[in-house]
């Protein structure tokens, strides 16, 4: 199996790039945001809790987000990988993340993380607002939470792959197709 992680913070790009790597890898996308907004949409409770914290820009609880990742993979039983996108985003998850894949006998590859700067994220948030209708890209504040979230939080995500020698920095100002080509050359090394 293949299973990459890729990281970033809010806007820098993740949604995108998964989009590309998925259909050149033919891997399953798991982005933990996206399956808490299929949830808003459709009503559920989880959809009903995970709101709450979505639009204040706070993480979901982990044992909520672990639940719903772990049966996310297991609902993909014959996935010749996955790319994580958005989880893991606290030490708890990225641990639960190794238990879950080292019971398949399988583990993480790599971490592909897209480094955007923050003044550049905030402008690409407040776009994405205007065209996506999503609230919490919508309030400079609640981006500013989650910015704050992700460095107080999810950086610490980073070392967790970093001593484990499976991070890689990639820059994510610039061309999309060329960012692309700078995550495939690290993927093809694998
Ligand atoms: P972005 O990368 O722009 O922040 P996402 O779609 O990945 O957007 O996530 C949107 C929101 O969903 C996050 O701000 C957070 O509230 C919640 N969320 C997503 N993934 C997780 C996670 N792994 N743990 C906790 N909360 C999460």
């Amino acid at each position: 199996m293949l299973n990459l992680v890729l990281f970033g913070p809010p806007g820098a790009g993740k949604g995108t790039q998964s989009a590309k790597l998925i259909e050149k890898y033919q891997l399953v996308h798991l982005s933990t945001g996206d399956i808490f907004r299929a949830n808003i949409k459709g009503g559920t409770d989880l959809g009903v809790l995970a709101k709450s914290y979505i639009d204040a820009g706070k993480l979901v609880p982990d044992e909520v987000t672990i639940g719903m990742l772990a049966q996310e993979v297991n609902q993909s039983p014959n996935a010749k990988g996955f790319i994580f996108d958005g989880f893991p985003r606290t030490s708890a998850q990225a641990e639960a993340l190794d238990v879950l894949l080292a019971e398949k006998g399988t583990g993480i590859a790599m971490m592909l993380a897209l480094e955007v700067e923050e003044e550049e994220l905030k402008k690409r948030l407040l776009i994405r607002g205007k065209d996506s209708g999503r609230a919490d890209d919508q309030d400079p504040a609640i981006i500013q939470n989650r910015i704050n979230v992700y460095n107080a939080e999810t950086m610490p995500v980073k070392l967790f792959y970093e001593v484990q020698g499976k991070y890689y920095g990639i820059n994510g100002i610039g061309e999309i197709e060329s960012i692309f080509e700078a995550l495939c050359s690290h993927i093809d090394k694998a």
